[in-house]
């Protein structure tokens, strides 16, 4: 996977403390901005030569800061980050835990494993603003595997200067759909069933979740963001993006370039700007998937000119979800594409209600037939939506609402194409172009201190 990186533009000054401090970025990129040029772990020196020290910022007034900076969570729900921090319940008896959320499990993202591979430091520094200003006395970085190096090096780094007052262990997570979902984090942290979402919702992880105590779970990249806020301000942050969608957002895109890339831009850019497409230029793309297996499908019409705001996606029956853009090429059957995905969503549900049961199983054999034995399909395409009726606003959390935005938008925009699977039959197999990951079974939680 690749990223768009552009040259820093920020020069080193000294702060009247005698603190390091410099200027914040001016352009579009903002986090790539950090990036080594060669793909390597950035240091703690290097990391610190590019931004400065990180300020102690802490309670009501960053608080406030949050507020200004409008900044929402990059996870995929977009939820004003300053309300959620507040919202995070306190007592005398049970301080706080930070969980750092660095486990998408959209097989299509990317870019929280760029930044924990490369730039784990901001998403420390943001973890460690958090701790101080909820008032916890723990964080635990949440990830899959492959990036425990990256910050487990970083958090000694750390320690040896003594920059962290908040104790920092490490969680690596199953590699499931669901392992990000709040609830189904706590449950991994505690090794109660890994992966797993509870009932309780999400309130409750906000004022009962790691052993019983309050928790912030709050994904990577917004903490990387929340680590340039506490150095630049929230009036920075705004300074680009919309006033209800401020500041810049990583984006993981597929089909545009030969491999996928990471892009950062600002939010509330047109999606042609964002992939360096005018008009005209859309001629190879058969449909847009934003937001991933959560997300929905928009024709190249709609989304050319589509800002990309979670409220415009969710306008055009789509999410913008953790950010993912991928660009169907012709020549590929979708409706194969949609039968794998929802079989593989199918897979990732944690079967302990019933739309996960017994209504995404439907789905997931309907799509199938229509794919690739459209003559089997009973009552042929109009038989499908009635599934979808079945699963939403039924589940304990958002997966079955997930899989039936997919899929509805699926009918919507490859309507045609179901017509012609209708008349003639199934298209000649071609090769598989979205990610879909093996079915993974549950795994138990490691831990790393
Ligand atoms: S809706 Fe599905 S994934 Fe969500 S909690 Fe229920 S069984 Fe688990």
């Amino acid at each position: 996977m690749r990223s768009s990186r552009a040259g820093s533009s920020s020069r080193p000054l000294r702060s009247s403390s005698g603190g390091h401090r410099v200027d914040p970025p001016s352009g579009a990129d903002r986090l790539l901005t950090g990036l080594g040029a060669d793909g390597h772990t950035v240091t703690l020196e290097e990391h610190l030569g590019r931004w400065g020290d990180l300020p102690v910022r802490e309670g009501e007034s960053f608080l406030a800061e949050l507020d200004r900076s409008g900044i929402r969570g990059h996870g995929g729900a977009w939820f004003p980050v300053g309300t959620k921090w507040r919202s995070v319940g306190r007592s005398m008896l049970r301080s706080p835990v930070v969980v750092a959320n660095g486990t998408e499990g959209e097989p299509a993202s990317g870019k929280d494993r760029l930044l924990l591979h490369q730039l784990p430091h901001l998403i420390l520094d943001g973890a460690t603003i958090a701790a101080r200003t909820i008032g916890a006395n723990q964080i635990i970085v949440h990830v899959h595997r492959d990036a425990v190096s990256s910050v487990e090096r970083a958090i000694v780094a750390r320690r040896a200067r003594g920059l962290d007052p908040v104790e920092m262990e490490i969680v690596v997570a199953p590699d499931r759909y669901l392992a990000g979902q709040e609830s189904a984090a706590v449950s991994t942290i505690v090794g109660r069933n890994p992966a797993v979402p509870t009932f309780t919702g999400i309130r409750t992880v906000r004022d009962q979740g790691v052993g019983g105590r309050p928790t912030l779970v709050q994904n990577v990249e917004t903490l990387a963001h929340v680590a340039l806020i506490a150095r630049f301000g929230g009036d920075w942050f705004a300074s680009v993006g919309t006033a209800d969608s401020s500041g810049t957002a990583l984006f993981t895109v597929t089909g545009r370039w030969p491999e996928p890339r990471i892009v950062e831009a600002p939010l509330g850019s047109s999606l042609g700007d964002l992939l360096g497409l005018g008009a005209g230029q859309f001629g190879t793309v058969q449909a847009v998937l934003l937001g991933g297996y959560g997300g929905g499908w928009l024709t190249p019409n709609e989304a050319l000119t589509m800002p990309v705001t979670e409220e415009a996606a969710r306008q055009r029956g789509s999410s913008l979800g953790p950010g993912i853009v991928a660009l169907l090429p012709h020549g590929v059957c979708p409706l194969s594409e949609v039968s794998r995905v929802v079989t593989y969503m199918e897979g990732q549900g944690a079967g302990q209600c019933g739309p996960c049961v017994n209504g995404l199983a439907d789905l997931a054999v309907s799509l199938k037939q229509l794919a690739y034995r459209p003559a089997s399909l009973r009552g042929g395409v109009d038989s499908i939506p009635p599934l979808c009726d079945l699963v939403e606003r039924r589940g304990a959390c958002g997966h079955p609402d997930g899989v039936a935005r997919f899929v509805r938008s699926s009918l919507r925009v490859f309507a045609d194409h179901a017509t012609l699977h209708a008349r003639r039959g199934s298209c000649p197999q071609t090769a598989p172009f979205l990610p879909v990951p093996a079915s993974s079974p549950r795994a138990r939680s490691v831990k790393f201190r």
